[in-house]
C-alpha cells in the first residue's frame, strides 16, 4: 500500500481544496483518503510531496496520436508505415503520461494502430496514459479526416463501418461528431449523437449558435467536447507554422473569429451544457500531446471559474467519455491516476503545468 502526503488536493469535483490529504492507494486504485492529518496506516510506504497539490490525472477527450503536431502532420502521416507509426504514437503517449495525462481518448485513428498501442499500454500503465480508442472516425467518402482512412457512403455503409469498428473492439459504441459547422451540430442533435466536437457553430456568415440547438443539447446532456487547449495565447499563430501553408490559412481565419468563439462557448456554459476543454492534439505545432494543462489556464482567461476549469480536464472530461465510475476524481475506488503539481491550481490554473509528480494505476511515473 502507498500513501500519498500533500499540501492539498482537488478532488475532481469540489469548488474547494482539502488540506493535508493522505490517498491510500492499493493495487492500482485509491482506497482512501483521510483528511484527518492522521499518518500512514502501518506497513504503508509515504511518499511525501510536500506542498505540492494532488489532483486527478488529466483526461484528454480528443486527441490524434497518429498527428505528429508537425505543420504538416497530414503529409507527415501520409509517410510512414503502420510500425513506424506505432513507434511515433508510443512516443506521444508518453509525453502525455508525463504532462500528467492520465487517460486520452484517441479520436482519429489509422488502421487501428492505436488499438495495438492501446494493449501495450494496458500492459505496461507506466509507459502511456490509459487510452480509449474509436479507431478510423467514419466519415462521408472525401469528407473531414476521408485520409484515415472511414470513409462510408449511405446509410447501409454507416452501418456496416459501425459494425466493422464494433468487432474491431474500439472503446464503447457511444458516438461523437467532429462539427465544427452549425448545420452539422444541429445535424447530429437531431441524429441522437452523445458527443460533439469543437462545436463552434460555423456558417458563411461566421459563427451563427441556434439557440434551439443549444437548448436540445442541454436537455439531452450532450457534451461538447472544446478543443481549445494549445500552447499559445488565444489567437496567435505558433512559432513555424509556415506561412500560407494549409494550417495557417485556417488558423486565420478561425482566430478572426475568436471572440465570436468564446462567446458561443459562454452561452452553451450558460445553458448547462457539459463541457469539456480537450486539445485535439498532433493537428498542428501548437497543439502537442502533452498541451492539455494550458487548456485549464485558457478557459478561466475566457470566463470559467478555476475550479470549472479544472473540472472540464477531470471529473466532467471522464463522465463524457464513459469512465465516470473510474476515472477523474479522487476518490475510494477510483484508479490511482494522479498528478501533483506545484502550487495552487485554483489560484492559477497555470500550476498545473508545473508537474512534481505522476501516477498511473498507482505506480509513480514521475
Ligand atoms: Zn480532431
Amino acid at each position: 500500500m502507498l500513501a500519498i502526503r500533500s499540501a492539498r488536493l482537488f478532488d475532481g469535483v469540489a469548488d474547494q481544496l482539502c488540506a493535508r490529504p493522505l490517498v491510500l492507494v492499493d493495487q492500482g486504485r485509491i482506497s482512501g483518503v483521510d483528511l484527518t492529518g492522521a499518518g500512514p496506516p502501518e506497513g504503508a510506504e509515504l511518499v511525501d510531496l510536500g506542498e505540492a497539490t494532488l489532483l486527478p490525472g488529466l483526461i484528454d477527450s480528443h486527441t490524434h496520436l497518429v498527428l505528429d503536431a508537425s505543420s504538416d502532420p497530414v503529409g507527415h502521416l501520409a509517410d510512414v508505415d503502420d510500425d513506424a507509426l506505432l513507434a511515433d504514437c508510443r512516443a506521444a503517449a508518453q509525453a502525455a503520461l508525463a504532462a500528467g495525462i492520465t487517460t486520452v481518448r484517441d479520436l482519429g485513428d489509422r488502421r487501428f494502430v492505436t488499438l495495438r498501442l492501446r494493449e501495450e499500454l494496458a500492459a505496461y500503465p507506466t509507459q502511456g496514459p490509459q487510452l480509449l480508442v474509436s479507431g478510423p472516425p467514419i466519415t462521408t467518402p472525401g469528407g473531414h479526416c476521408w485520409f484515415l482512412g472511414g470513409e462510408a457512403a449511405g446509410i447501409e455503409g454507416v452501418r456496416e463501418a459501425v459494425r466493422a469498428l464494433a468487432a474491431r473492439g474500439v472503446d464503447g459504441l457511444a458516438v461523437t461528431g467532429h462539427a465544427h459547422g452549425a448545420q452539422g451540430i444541429a445535424e447530429a442533435v437531431a441524429a441522437g449523437f452523445d458527443g460533439i466536437e469543437h462545436g463552434l457553430s460555423l456558417t458563411a456568415e461566421g459563427v451563427r449558435q441556434d439557440p434551439a440547438v443549444v437548448d436540445q443539447l442541454a436537455a439531452r446532456g450532450v457534451v461538447v467536447s472544446v478543443t481549445g487547449a494549445q500552447n499559445q495565447p488565444l489567437g496567435q499563430p505558433p512559432p513555424g507554422m509556415e506561412p500560407g501553408s494549409d494550417l495557417a490559412r485556417r488558423f486565420e481565419a478561425l482566430a478572426k473569429q475568436m471572440e465570436q468563439f468564446v462567446a458561443a462557448v459562454l452561452r452553451l456554459r450558460a445553458a448547462g451544457v457539459p463541457l469539456t476543454m480537450s486539445s485535439d492534439a498532433g493537428i498542428g505545432p501548437h497543439k502537442p500531446h502533452d498541451v492539455l494543462p494550458w487548456g485549464p489556464g485558457l478557459a478561466s482567461m475566457t470566463g470559467f471559474t478555476t475550479a470549472e476549469a479544472l473540472r472540464m480536464v477531470t471529473s466532467v472530461a471522464a463522465d463524457a467519455c464513459r469512465v465516470g465510475d473510474r476515472k477523474g476524481r479522487i476518490a475510494p475506488g477510483y484508479d490511482a491516476d494522479l498528478l501533483a503539481v506545484d502550487g495552487d491550481p485554483l489560484a492559477d490554473p497555470a500550476a498545473v503545468r508545473e508537474v512534481v509528480a505522476v501516477f498511473r494505476a498507482g505506480q509513480r511515473v514521475r
